[in-house]
């Protein structure tokens, strides 16, 4: 599993996250990263290799992918 946490404090809406992954990032009304699926700033997801290049792709190091465990 896999954890995605953003932190919007720390992004620009340079739209990039949503353009390339919409399944799992979407925009609040001012253009700043939200979670497509909820409104908290973490989730969990089944580890699919391709989504961890985005934490490369921002330019602001807002967004983080980490590996997930049942014990954190
Ligand atoms: S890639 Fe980073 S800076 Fe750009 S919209 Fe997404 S979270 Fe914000």
């Amino acid at each position: 599993m896999l954890k995605i946490a953003i932190f919007p404090n720390k992004c620009i809406a340079c739209g990039i996250c949503e353009a390339l992954y919409p399944q799992y990032f979407d925009y609040s009304d001012m253009g700043i990263v939200r979670l497509a699926q909820t409104d908290d700033l973490e989730i969990i997801i089944p580890d699919v290799h391709f989504i961890k290049a985005i934490q490369a792709k921002c330019p602001t190091q807002a967004i983080k992918i980490s590996r997930y465990t049942s014990q954190e």
